[in-house]
């Protein structure tokens, strides 16, 4: 049995349907050995629907905590989402390092004030070669800083399915050799499968050069909702595996090792 992890999953605590715990049947159903929850933390922003206010921690870290003592069948890692802001650097870590945390994903979601992924209206009028250059140059500097144990969704921008005119292989390049360097996994994010894009993250034609620089990977639904959580996981698994990839990074309190699949 190969063994999976779903790191990356969202519950009530920020933009999730279900509790936690309404997880954890689907996920052992699912063939998952770990599930991690990481619900949103945006700092720096006014508070929005969509993530989880400071204050929200605490009872969230509990809350786990209590659901990981009274769970059997499958371990439960705690993990956030966390907005990567540049030039914010120092606060976050602070923020983070008192934090008893399995993994941090860490995710750009805004390019100035703007979420990415809230409407394509945010793409009309733009030039679209320079949003993927500014986007993955973005999440290469959050990949260099030394924040994060994952990067989430490292190719968001093509959320709704715009494509440059450039090649994007050398940006591509840049960000998995940052990767590396830092030593920061990247995901295979099945979530944009449910999106307009109707693909995987990052693109599969660029999967092969996070294999050539050698980054860890793991595969991570994003899920909403528990009956998302492991979606498309086989095909993810088989996918990483015709490109080379036979192991996968596994956390345990922010500390990655590597197992085999
Ligand atoms: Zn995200
Ligand atoms: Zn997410």
């Amino acid at each position: 049995m190969i063994y999976k992890t779903d790191y990356h999953t969202h519950s009530t605590f920020s933009d999730g349907r279900s509790s936690p715990e309404e997880y954890i049947a689907p996920a052992i159903e699912a063939g998952l050995s770990e599930i991690g929850f990481s619900d949103h933390l945006t700092l720096f922003k006014e508070f929005e629907d969509w993530n989880m206010s400071p204050e929200d921690i605490s009872p969230y870290l509990f809350y786990i905590e209590n659901l990981r003592k009274n769970t059997k069948n499958i371990k439960i890692k705690t993990g956030l989402e966390v907005d990567f802001f540049a030039g914010k650097e120092e606060e976050i870590r602070d923020y983070l390092s008192s934090l008893p945390l399995d993994y941090v994903i860490g995710s750009v979601h805004y390019l100035g004030e703007k979420p990415v992924d809230n409407g394509p209206e945010f793409y009309e009028g733009k030039n679209i070669d320079r949003l993927f250059e500014l986007y993955l140059d973005s999440v290469c500097v959050a990949a260099s800083s030394d924040l994060f144990d994952i990067m989430g969704h490292c190719d968001l921008i093509r959320i709704y399915g715009y494509k440059t005119t450039s090649d994007l292989e050398p940006l591509y390049r840049k960000l998995a050799k940052t990767m590396k360097q830092h030593d920061v996994a990247f995901e295979v994010n099945t979530n944009g499968r449910n999106r307009p894009l109707a693909d995987f993250y990052p693109d599969r034609k660029f999967l092969h050069v996070f294999k050539e620089e050698n980054v860890p990977v793991c595969v991570n639904s994003d899920a909403h909702m528990p009956s998302r959580v492991g979606q498309y996981f086989d095909e993810a698994y088989e996918l990483l595996r015709y490109v080379g990839f036979s192991e996968m990074a596994v956390f345990d309190k922010r500390i990655r090792r590597m197992v085999p699949f």
